[in-house]
């Protein structure tokens, strides 16, 4: 294993795994941290934790619970995976973690840049854009859980930890490589244990993975990924997205309420796609929803893939939330659909799309999935995926999570066409 990832949630593991993927490597994706029994045949393995906004000591336990197998099964290097908009509190956790990390990999200086321009995510003066607004001006000062109200990066990360934060600014990253680890070696010899590293295009990533190349530690978004597997000689190509073939019938459960994830709906129906739509108060009401939708599935599974969904217009939503309430009526439509998602599963479906952050963590767990090997991409953001699962047997299946607003207006039709 050349690169051992720890994740500090489900989705930006994804990320970081298809990224790495496009870049040459040959990647696995577990779902929490795998028993010391596995053994896993990658160049890169990206352990998912859930540990973004949990409290900073079970968040630091549970990386370096991480951290000890990736070592154990041979990491070369280690990357502590954060959101691409540094989400984090006063507290943490991307502080504490990271120096927690550090300690135990006697790391003396770590480079951190979540910057990601492809996506919109660029780092100047250390100071995090999203867009062309500031963190601080951008959606993410209004986050339930993480507000972020200061784009400085080098503020942010200093009140999460003891160790002093420098920066490596952009005019240093422009030079190149050598310029870069002469700025990390100067900041560590004034006394500074992190660095803010700019970064404002693909060039500068592929400078800094480069630079980085003999590091214990990164703390990044999943950007600084696609400099990495130059460092061992890989280089983009498609062997390294090769997935096992999983003959099967087809499917799609989408619980996602995105705007794209709506026209993502409408538009497969446009096509003639079958659907099956889960009406939210009739599983409140008691109606046994999923055994409904399988009956439905019964002799309709085939190629053709079956469309399962609770996806609606933000007015219907907001009308069964104010019945329900917000929590109860996610999980509600989050059981049902992974109930679905598994009974489809148990009944030959080999090759499944879901829609949905949260529903696609659902019918991860109903799946029982302990972990999965990265294919080619989608779409931005979404690969298609090889998950082992008890379920669906020795072959495994054929899976790809696609959250929220990722995603073309044809991305069903699309998913499926690439495994023809
Ligand atoms: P996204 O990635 O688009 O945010 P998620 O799956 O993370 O999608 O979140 C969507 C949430 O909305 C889930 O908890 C899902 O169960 C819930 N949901 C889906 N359909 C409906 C609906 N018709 N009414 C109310 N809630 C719904």
């Amino acid at each position: 294993m050349l690169l051992g990832c720890i994740a500090d949630d489900f989705t930006g593991a994804t990320d970081l795994a298809n990224n790495l993927v496009r870049a040459g490597m040959r990647v696995v994706q577990t779902i929490g941290v795998p028993d010391d029994a596995t053994t896993v045949e990658a160049d890169a393995v990206v352990i998912a934790l859930k540990s973004r906004t949990i409290e900073a000591d079970a968040a630091v336990a549970q990386s370096l619970d991480a951290l000890r197998w990736l070592r154990a099964h041979g990491a070369r290097q280690i990357y502590f995976k954060v959101c691409s908009t540094f989400d984090s509190t006063e507290r943490g956790n991307i502080g504490p973690v990271a120096e927690a990390l550090a300690d135990a990999l006697d790391a003396p200086f770590v480079p951190v840049c979540p910057a990601f321009p492809e996506n919109q995510r660029t780092v100047f003066k250390g100071h995090l854009f999203v867009g062309d607004l500031l963190l601080s001006d951008s959606s993410m000062r209004h986050h339930p859980l993480t507000p972020m109200t200061d784009a400085s990066l080098v503020r942010v990360l200093q009140r999460q930890c003891r160790g002093r934060v420098g920066l490596v600014e952009h005019a240093v990253v422009r030079q190149g490589a050598e310029a870069v680890q002469a700025r990390m070696s100067a900041l560590q010899a004034e006394g500074a244990r992190f660095g803010v590293v700019d970064a404002i295009a693909n060039e500068d990533l592929m400078a800094m993975g480069r630079a980085f190349a003999a590091l214990p530690l990164l703390v990044a978004g999943s950007g600084v990924a696609i400099g990495l597997p130059q460092n061992h000689g890989l280089a983009p190509s498609a062997a390294a997205a090769e997935l096992p073939r999983v003959p099967g019938a087809r499917a799609i459960v989408s619980g996602s309420c995105s705007a794209a994830s709506n026209a993502q709906v409408v538009d497969f129906m446009q096509r003639g796609g079958e659907a099956f739509a889960v009406d939210p108060l009739r599983i409140a009401a008691g109606e046994d929803v999923a055994g409904a939708a399988l009956a439905w599935a019964g002799g309709r599974l085939s190629e053709k893939p079956l469309l399962f969904y609770a996806t609606a217009e933000p007015e219907a939503v907001k009308s069964v939330q104010a019945r329900l309430g917000v929590e109860a009526a996610g999980a509600l439509v989050e059981r049902t659909l992974s109930a679905i998602a598994r009974g489809l599963v148990e009944r030959g479906v080999r090759q499944l799309v879901v829609a949905g952050g949260e529903t696609s963590g659902a019918c991860v767990q109903a799946l029982q999935v302990p972990r999965m090997r990265i294919g080619p991409q989608i779409d931005p953001g979404v690969p298609w995926c090889h998950a082992q699962s008890p379920v669906a047997g020795a072959q495994g299946l054929l899976l790809a999570l696609k959250s929220g607003n990722f995603g073309t207006v044809d991305f069903f039709t699309k998913a499926f066409g690439m495994l023809a």
